[in-house]
């Protein structure tokens, strides 16, 4: 099955540009930027920060401020922080052998690191991957994961599967089958979400003063290192 999957993978993979390097802070920014944002908006993002700051060195020489508003748009903003600590990290002390003592890199993205950057012997297991592992009762090894995570996201889809597309069709127990709706992402209209994201939005083009801004939203953002506030003003960390 993972033989018919790679030839699959071979003619139908997306041609994306984190997987034309073994760079891991390329592939770093790419997993990290995936984690909540789609691939098609991802793209000309990740182009633009490498472009920006080619080097995790680069990177980590950045401001704050500069990495907050280079990641206004992708959402998520404490992942541009978390991003830039980390890249600090690994200025100063080299890659660690645990991935996840970087911040802001959870298990999978650790995974997905060590994988596709450092060639280990570890399947990053996204939603994709595990969708098709479970659908078709099989496990699949490291060196499948690219193909496992395309075959999730352009054929074996959360609800409505493309069956007759599928390379493993004839030995898929699944085959033919259709799935719930899946869980509405909570609606980001009116959240508290976008309350912030306005805030640091307004921040992010001049200083602000404190009372004129939702004090939630701030204290929320300051929190979370993604502003200051100093003398009645909020602004970008230093
Ligand atoms: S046959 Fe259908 S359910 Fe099974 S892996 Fe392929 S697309 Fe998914």
């Amino acid at each position: 099955m993972e033989e018919l999957l790679l030839t699959w993978f071979k003619a139908n993979g997306r041609d994306l540009p984190w997987r034309k390097t073994s760079d891991p802070y390329a592939i770093l920014v790419s997993e990290v930027m995936l984690q909540q944002t789609q691939v098609e908006r991802v793209v000309p993002r990740f182009l633009a920060w490498l472009e920006r700051w080619p080097t995790v060195d680069a990177l980590a020489a950045a401001s704050p401020a500069d990495v907050i508003r280079e990641w206004q748009g992708l959402g998520y903003n404490r992942r541009g922080v978390s991003l830039h600590r980390a890249a600090r990290a690994v200025a100063e002390h080299g890659w660690p052998d645990d991935l996840t003592t970087l911040p802001g890199v959870g298990p999978y993205t650790a995974a997905a690191v060590a994988n596709f950057a450092f060639g280990r012997d570890v399947l990053p297991v996204d939603t994709n991957v595990r969708r098709v592992q479970e659908r078709t009762g099989r496990e699949f090894s490291p060196r499948a994961a690219q193909a496992l995570m395309d075959l999730g996201a352009t054929v074996c889809l959360a609800r409505v599967p493309r069956c007759v597309s599928c390379p493993l069709a004839e030995r898929c127990p699944s085959r033919g089958k259709r799935y719930e709706p899946l869980r509405r992402q909570p609606r980001f209209e009116g959240s508290f979400r976008q309350r912030r994201a306005a805030t640091l939005r307004l921040v992010a083009t001049a200083e602000q003063p404190l009372d004129q801004l939702d004090r939630d939203a701030v204290e929320s953002l300051r929190a979370d290192g993604l502003v200051a506030v100093a003398g009645g003003l909020v602004s970008l960390p230093a």
